[in-house]
């Protein structure tokens, strides 16, 4: 007799997290196919297509957690809009990944160029080429990241403006909120309201142009929203 494995509910924060990993995991694996025959500007730009499907995807799996993240809670609870309109990005995953791909292989190309060709010494190690790479994989990281959490506040605050539902920002609390997220949290909003820049010590004049009005605030944000009465 096999004993099946009963699935312990997630909570929000702990499927975005797997989403992230998931996500990492296959961006991390297409960068490494990508350069497995040699590293250049051109075979970074040859995987522009898969990444942005792997970002796309993540992207997906975040919007559905946030619609959860209001839709659980509202069992019986009638539309205020005839309507569900869904509030875009503040900018698209494949304006984005293209953005940060077009500009690593510019980079990988011109640190390549550069690494002239010197017989008298060894390779210096890691090349300038190989730094960018670095780079690449971990801008990528943290674009996934960026986008995985603008769509599941994409999609509360849509399906919370559907239903009438205030907004609360929340900090994740691990205790590593920056200066602008902490004093966010717990900030409330009416119905398909936006957050106001926060105004308190120590937070810049001038945010990420990223952040308008929901989370996440700043790259690598971990800020959500959530609904109530
Ligand atoms: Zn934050």
């Amino acid at each position: 007799m096999t004993v099946t494995e009963i699935p312990v509910p997630q909570t929000p924060a702990q499927q975005l997290d797997a989403i992230e990993q998931q996500a990492d995991a296959e961006i991390q694996a297409i960068i490494s196919a990508a350069v497995a025959a040699g590293l250049s500007g051109a075979a970074i730009l040859a995987v522009l297509a898969a990444l942005t499907n792997a970002v796309s995807t993540a992207a997906q799996q975040g919007f559905t957690v946030g619609a959860q993240i209001v839709l659980q809670g509202a069992a019986g609870r009638r539309a205020r809009m005839r309507q569900l309109a869904i509030e875009p990005l503040p900018t698209s995953v494949e304006e984005d990944v293209r953005a940060v791909v077009e500009d690593v292989a510019r980079r990988i190309d011109a640190a390549i160029a550069g690494e002239a060709p010197d017989t008298t010494s060894a390779p210096v190690t890691p090349t300038p080429a190989n730094v960018e790479l670095d780079r690449f994989r971990r801008r990528m990281r943290i674009l996934a990241v960026t986008k995985i959490h603008q769509a599941a506040s994409s999609a509360t605050f849509s399906y919370a403006r559907w239903l009438g539902l205030d907004l609360e920002w929340v900090t994740r609390r691990d205790g590593k909120a920056c200066t602008v997220c902490a004093s966010m949290n717990g900030r409330r909003v009416p119905a398909g309201e936006k957050f106001a820049n926060p105004r308190a010590p120590g937070v810049p004049r001038r945010l990420w142009a990223g952040f308008q009005g929901l989370p996440p605030t700043h790259p690598s944000c971990r800020c959500r929203v959530i609904p109530r009465t």
